[in-house]
């Protein structure tokens, strides 16, 4: 079925340089858009379908490759922190913050009323050691980087006790044993899956103990005939032992100011503040997914501790760059003001289920065979603890919700929505104010979308 006679009806590449569509882009983009529209259409003659238009594909391989591969999408899933659509949507103070520092100079290691050097994290200090009721505090890039902040200041060559009901995975390349050997850390491992008691601690404790850590369970729960070692008990221990204990919170909620109390009792998860009252030494936690403010991890606790993590060198590679440090601070100051109830992933979470079925109900008008229907979507994935959060989606038509799905991922702008029980279905909790004509025209022109060239 291949023949010379067939692949002599490709195009050459020169042919396709001169072509109007391309002659004007920049020749080595041109020339790799062409080359991959040839070969992709010497793949096709050869598996005997069509000549497909090479010239057309190469112009839009060019476009594609001229076009930033990270876009704002819009996030129809219902899921307020989505790792994989960036976590938490900033606040309007937070990007104007980065806006205004982003185009010009300021003052990021300078004190103004001094002259003298200052130091980067001067803003963001005071309203952590406020918001946590920490002696002092500490931003770095993740918590992931955080975390290994911590455990590489603290544990370098020591020994770090871990429950086996609490050594996680979170999102892939986050594995608590491996963070701990990353940090040059032993891990002795104490308990069993299910089952870990203060006691085990206390046995596995020798002099070379650096921390004992608990790790929050984000993302899976068990159940049944469990016990997590109890944490006054573990301080008491660590108190009489001069074992600090650390605890990852990953998600937790910074409860008392701000409007957070609500929210965090709503979803059963302790505010960081109450962490620390209960005498645990140091605390991590994502700026992402507990503030809703921008990529970052937060250290908080004994001054000690957090000064140790300020004076090692892994720190200056782990630091804010001056974007993020604008998105956090204005952020915090939110928090510190008690506007917090208004950032948006917050008021995502608090979205009134009769709300939310009326904005389904207008979005479904727009879109011809959409109905509604109520639904439970989900506060994060991998992120919060996945909480129900009753809702009300559109349910597009059609019978192939895979293609329509792929259809909207690749649409203009780009939907990313969810699909269960046979259907495409939108969620208006997480589609931003403003958003919704631009997503009902995407959604009609997937639906118009002849399946073939769907996807
Ligand atoms: C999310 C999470 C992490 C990783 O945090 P990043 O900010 O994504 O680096 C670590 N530990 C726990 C418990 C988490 O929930």
């Amino acid at each position: 079925m291949s023949s010379s006679a067939d692949l002599s009806r490709l195009p050459p590449v020169h042919e396709l340089l001169a072509d109007p569509r391309l002659a004007d882009l920049p020749r080595p983009v041109a020339l790799a858009a062409a080359r991959d529209a040839v070969d992709h259409a010497r793949d096709a003659l050869r598996a005997g379908r069509p000549l497909p238009d090479v010239a057309a594909d190469a112009a839009l391989r060019a476009r594609d490759a001229l076009r930033p591969r990270l876009r704002g999408v819009i996030n129809a899933t219902g899921i307020p922190i989505h790792t994989n659509l960036g976590r938490a949507p900033l606040s309007p103070a937070a990007r104007a913050a980065v806006a205004e520092v982003a185009a010009g100079y300021s003052n990021v290691e300078l004190e103004l009323d001094t002259g003298k050097r200052g130091g980067r994290l001067d803003g963001v200090r005071a309203p952590l050691q406020q918001l946590c009721a920490a002696e002092d505090a500490l931003a770095v890039n993740n918590n992931a980087a955080a975390t290994l902040l911590v455990l590489t200041a603290l544990a370098r060559d020591r020994e770090v006790v871990v429950s086996r009901g609490e050594l996680v995975e979170i999102g892939g390349s986050f594995r608590v044993p491996e963070v701990v050997a990353a940090g040059g850390a032993t891990l002795v491992e104490v308990g069993a899956t299910n089952r870990t008691r203060v006691t085990d601690f206390a046995h596995a404790t020798t002099e070379r103990t650096a921390l004992y850590l608990r790790v929050h369970p984000s993302n899976f729960r068990m159940e049944g005939f469990t016990e997590r070692p109890d944490r006054a008990g573990l301080v008491a221990l660590g108190r009489e032992r001069g074992v600090p204990v650390v605890e990852d919170l990953g998600s937790g909620l910074i409860g008392r100011l701000g409007g957070g109390e609500a929210l965090a009792a709503e979803h059963g998860e302790e505010s960081v503040d109450e962490v620390l009252a209960a005498g645990v030494d140091l605390v991590c936690f994502s700026g992402d997914k507990l503030l809703g403010g921008p990529q970052a991890g937060i250290i908080a606790g004994r001054a000690d501790l957090v000064a140790a993590c300020r004076r090692h060198p892994l720190y200056r590679a782990l630091r804010l760059d001056k974007l993020v440090l604008a998105a956090l601070e204005a952020t915090l100051l939110q928090y510190i003001r008690g506007d917090a109830a208004d950032l948006p992933v917050h008021r995502m979470l608090a979205a009134d289920p009769a709300l939310l079925r009326r904005r389904a109900q207008a979005l479904a008008r727009e879109i011809p065979g959409a109905r509604v229907e109520d639904d439970v979507g989900y506060s994060g994935g991998g992120a919060l603890p996945a909480r129900q959060l009753p809702t009300a989606v559109v349910v597009l038509p059609g019978d192939d919700p895979d293609a329509l799905a792929a259809a909207l991922r690749v649409g203009e702008p780009p939907v990313v929505a969810r699909i269960a029980r046979g259907a495409v279905r939108l969620d208006p909790r997480t589609v931003l104010p403003g958003e919704e004509d631009r997503l009902t025209a995407a959604v009609r022109a997937a639906l118009a979308a002849p399946a073939g060239t769907r996807g």
